[in-house]
């Protein structure tokens, strides 16, 4: 998982005020004002529009386990917030109404893969204090502390790291923690891809490492493939902290 910025692109015009997505979230907050708790929710936030412009943005890799997702399907729009309704976990029933008024809030989607959306997180959203927790649209969503890591507003390296494959809490972070169990991060198969890998990367690093003819060539490889655009770059940067940097 690495850090989205959302900064260097503009809001697709479908999910500004003036869009059909403004227009939906007046109708849905009027909706909750008269007092209703489930919502009809239209496609407006998968439109191809914004889903051109997250895949891009996110350089066609999952928002969590950064594989890439076009070779292989579509990839769905997730709400980091659920828009239907919430759990904190297996026991918990669904709780209504979900973030219903964030349903086409920019901020609040990402481009991800259908197993890390669909098997595992799905309406799953804990928080560190559930007393904080927002139910409606006249609070500021912002006060909570979300247990699964914004891959915007939170910064991933603070709270995930590998050693190898595995991947592991910083320092037993909760936030770490919830989140590789609600996105899947230590599913099997992910591990088994990563683990082949990283065993390429290791004969690379010996080459890197070893001042030889090659050596600058297997350098400036490894830089490259430590950079947001690649796959599993938070696991090559954890691996080989020596060998990122630009030669
Ligand atoms: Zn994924």
């Amino acid at each position: 998982m690495v850090r989205i910025d959302k900064s260097s692109v503009l809001v697709p015009l479908i999910l500004t005020a003036k869009g059909r997505g403004g227009l939906a979230t007046k109708i849905l907050i009027s909706e909750a004002e008269a007092g209703g708790s489930t919502f009809r929710f239209k496609d407006i936030y998968r439109h191809t529009s914004v889903k051109s412009v997250l895949r891009e943005l996110q350089n066609g890799k999952c928002c969590f386990c950064e594989d890439y997702i076009a070779h292989v399907s579509h990839g769905d729009v997730e709400h980091f917030r659920p828009k239907g309704g919430f759990q904190t976990d297996e026991k918990q029933p669904l709780q209504i109404p979900g973030y219903y008024w964030l349903a086409y809030d920019f901020d609040n989607l990402f481009y991800c893969c259908q197993i890390c959306n669909q098997v595992y997180k799905r309406n799953y959203f804990p928080l560190s204090d559930e007393k904080k927790r927002t139910r409606s649209h006249t609070q500021d969503y912002r006060e909570e502390d979300s247990l699964i890591i914004h891959p915007e507003f939170d910064d991933p390296a603070q709270h995930l790291t590998f050693v190898g494959e595995v991947i592991k809490p910083v320092n037993g972070s909760k936030k770490g923690l919830e989140t590789i169990r609600r996105t899947g991060l230590d599913r099997e198969e992910l591990e088994d891809d990563r683990f082949v890998y990283l065993k390429t990367l290791r004969v690379l690093a010996d080459v890197a490492r070893s001042g030889g003819p090659q050596s600058l060539a297997a350098r400036q490889h490894f830089h490259e493939i430590s950079q947001a655009t690649a796959i599993y770059s938070a696991m090559v940067r954890a691996n080989f902290p020596d060998l990122i940097h630009k030669p």
